[in-house]
């Protein structure tokens, strides 16, 4: 039997097959808003903005100069023009040069009408009002020419597009002072299990302190998301069903942890069988195999494992790409990359591994990666060293020290 015909059998599924059947299940957000552009970074732009300008506006100047006509050249030769003016940033020249006349320009001042070429200042020798130009001076440089970056009418950005920092600037000089975009995504989320005790509390014998509520506010930090925090829910089967239920009326998504495996007080995949749907449960990745994703009344819902690497692990394999999608976006393919491994890895049969791992880069600018440290799925010591998974496929077999394997660099973007 193959390794793939081995996981189907247990009912497990690969991290392709769960974002299909998650893209089957999930209609992206249509409903749309116009935000200022002070409110716009991070939001999901849905309609195409055109700059109703060209930039640059008029020609300018790309340097601290003189500018003159380029007929006044004496081709290989020196020559000498007379300072007639000056054009600032803002505060254009308004006189019409006459012949071999030459004004003081700085970079971004208008290039005046006649004027085609500007010359660095550090090329020229100025007494009194006479500017020496050097032989071999050169035409028609140094000008930025209106509509060169953007002509007016065309398209700025290209929807649909998370709004960066970087298209704030670019929509700001094209003078766009609201756009379009998707409505914010709605999220609760909550931890359960009777063994959870909330920091800030004293910790008995036999509890834990809730970790996964934290790493879940702060993975969900984004500027489309607005985040619910629904507490602890205690392994009671009828309070969590009512919880959720209520929940499933307010929320685009709910995501829980713990509970989702197949123990006597594990009630997730049931609940879900009984008042929602079950998209699939189980996915064939370690650590992370206990996944719930399904459908309760118009909300969806991600039942995470418990285990904190788990957590950490299944949000940014199967919710990163599910948010993305459910956003208007498209699914980002994780970025990968080659490096040499310093560790030797142990693998278990059966399941694709996202081993956490510490990646760095010699001068040569080859990649290195070394195991972050244990790999059970509760160890957040190593979790929080990693700043990559180490990506073993389900027919691997581990890997010896020296080895090259494919490594995900942990920057991960909703
Ligand atoms: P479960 O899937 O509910 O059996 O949980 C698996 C493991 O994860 C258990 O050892 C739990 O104590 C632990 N766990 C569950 N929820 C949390 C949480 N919110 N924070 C930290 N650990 C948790
Ligand atoms: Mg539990």
């Amino acid at each position: 039997m193959t390794d793939a015909c081995s996981i189907e059998s247990k009912g497990l599924i690969s991290i392709e097959l769960a974002l299909k059947k998650i893209k089957q299940t999930i209609s992206p957000i249509q409903e749309k808003e116009r935000v200022t552009l002070k409110n716009a970074l991070g939001r999901i732009l849905s309609d195409t903005p055109f700059s109703p300008i060209n930039i640059p506006f008029d020609h300018n100047s790309a340097m601290d100069g003189y500018a003159f006509a380029s007929i006044d050249i004496k081709p290989q030769q020196k020559f000498s023009l007379s300072l007639v003016g000056t054009s600032w940033a803002g505060k254009p020249y308004v006189g019409q040069l006459k012949k071999n006349e030459c004004i003081r320009i700085f970079t971004g001042a208008v290039i005046p009408a006649g004027v085609d070429s500007v010359i660095m200042q550090e090329q020229i020798k100025k007494q009194g009002e006479i500017i020496s130009f050097p032989a071999n001076t050169m035409a028609k440089q140094n000008i930025r020419l209106a509509g060169s970056d953007i002509k007016k009418g065309t398209e700025l950005l290209s929807a649909p597009k998370k709004i960066s920092a970087i298209d704030l600037g670019l929509l700001a000089s094209a003078g766009i002072y609201d756009i379009s975009v998707k409505r914010k995504l709605n999220i609760a989320f909550l931890s359960t299990g009777d063994e959870l005790c909330s920091i800030g509390q004293s910790l008995k014998s036999g509890q834990i302190f809730d970790s996964n509520r934290y790493a879940l506010s702060g993975l969900l930090s984004d500027h489309n998301i607005n985040v619910y925090d629904l507490g602890v829910v205690a392994d009671d089967k009828t309070l969590l069903e009512k919880t959720l239920l209520a929940a499933s009326k307010s929320y685009d998504v709910i995501i829980t942890t713990g509970g989702a495996s197949v123990g006597d007080a594990d009630y997730i995949k049931e609940i879900l069988d009984h008042c929602g749907n079950v998209g699939f449960w189980k996915i064939a990745i370690k650590p992370g195999k206990p996944l719930a994703f399904g459908k309760i009344k118009n909300c969806y819902f991600f039942g995470l494992p418990g285990n904190p690497v788990s957590v950490i692990a299944t949000f940014h394999k199967i919710v990163v790409p599910a948010l993305q999608y459910l956003s208007g976006l498209a699914i980002k393919k994780p970025f990968k990359l080659k490096a040499v491994c310093m560790s030797t890895l142990k693998k278990g049969k059966g399941r694709e591994e996202y081993q956490r791992g510490v990646l760095s880069q010699n001068e040569s600018g080859e990649f290195f990666v070394e195991s972050a440290g244990g790999q059970g799925s509760n160890i957040m010591s190593a979790m929080s060293k990693a700043n990559c998974y180490i990506v073993l496929p389900v027919a691997s077999k581990g890997v010896r020290k020296g080895e090259t394997v494919t490594v995900e660099p942990f920057e991960v973007q909703l």
